[in-house]
């Protein structure tokens, strides 16, 4: 971005910032009770081992559907990356589209059961550049993904994307880790990449986490720099499973986000 556009965008912020500065004090006050929970990579693992995988969904992601051509803007053949991808059905639903996928999750079951329970034969590689890390890939499909720490993830390793869908990755990341993960993605970005983010709101008091809370305000501020932000939806989605938690709302947030260059 040049100078001008940076000075430009600024009070574009400040107003944004001014206009919220009441949900500002409601941010802080929002985010205190999740800002030093850690989940360690190693509770994921156990997650995947016991089943305990309440996240994932069956059926393609409706807001997804929703907003797939707002994400495409009249492109085909899209590649897509899907930061802590679990075994997300929406992965094959875009490759079944023609589109391109690599996902990066920690937990190899995970990844093993998304080939097996889509019915993907698929082989698999180390990675030179990331020591430790494999790459499954789907002999049929478009779907590479990486079994690694996202944090050790980067451009060099499959370059930059046209899409991303953040469903249960912003949310699921340690709170500590925002601003380091705001700017992996941003580094991610082609210039032509479309970010649909879904993000979660309910009482912090009432709910540990994860998902944890991004409230609004938190996205203009890790991406608002580099990115135009529009917000496309928010529907409440009070489920038994969020009930069971002893939460009284839980609303789903999804935004658009674009790189300002584009
Ligand atoms: N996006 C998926 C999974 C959400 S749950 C869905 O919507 O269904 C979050 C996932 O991220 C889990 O599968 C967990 O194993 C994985 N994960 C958590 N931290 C990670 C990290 N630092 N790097 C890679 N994967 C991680």
């Amino acid at each position: 971005m040049t100078k001008v556009n940076l000075l430009l965008n600024l009070p574009l912020l400040d107003l944004y910032q001014a206009a919220a500065g009441l949900g500002r004090a409601n941010m802080s006050s929002m985010l205190a009770p999740q800002a030093d929970r850690v989940m360690a990579l190693s509770e994921w693992e156990d997650r995947w081992q016991e089943g305990r995988i309440g996240f994932h969904r069956p059926q393609v992601n409706k807001m997804l559907e929703k907003n797939i051509d707002k994400v495409l803007n009249g492109r085909t053949g899209v590649r897509f990356f899907f930061p802590l991808c679990g075994k997300a059905v929406d992965m094959k639903w875009l490759a079944d589209l023609g589109h391109s996928v690599v996902g990066v999750e920690i937990s190899e079951k995970g990844i093993r059961d998304f080939f097996e329970e889509n019915n993907m034969t698929y082989s698999v590689e180390t990675v030179a550049s990331l020591p430790g890390a494999k790459v499954f890939k789907s002999s049929e499909k478009n779907i590479s993904l990486y079994q690694c720490d996202l944090f050790n993830f980067s451009s060099s390793i499959e370059g930059q994307f046209g899409a991303i869908w953040d469903r249960g990755s912003l949310v699921a990341i340690n709170p500590r880790d925002r601003e380091k993960y705001a700017a992996l993605i941003i580094s991610l970005m082609a210039t032509d990449c479309r970010y649909l983010l879904n993000t979660v709101l309910y009482n912090t008091e009432l709910h540990k986490g994860p998902p944890f809370v991004v409230p609004d305000e938190q996205v203009h501020t890790l991406f608002g720099s580099h990115c135009s932000i529009e917000l496309l939806n928010s529907v409440e989605a009070l489920t038994d499973r969020y009930r069971s938690w002893g939460l009284d709302y839980f609303t789903e947030i999804v935004h658009l986000l674009i790189p300002k260059t584009s």
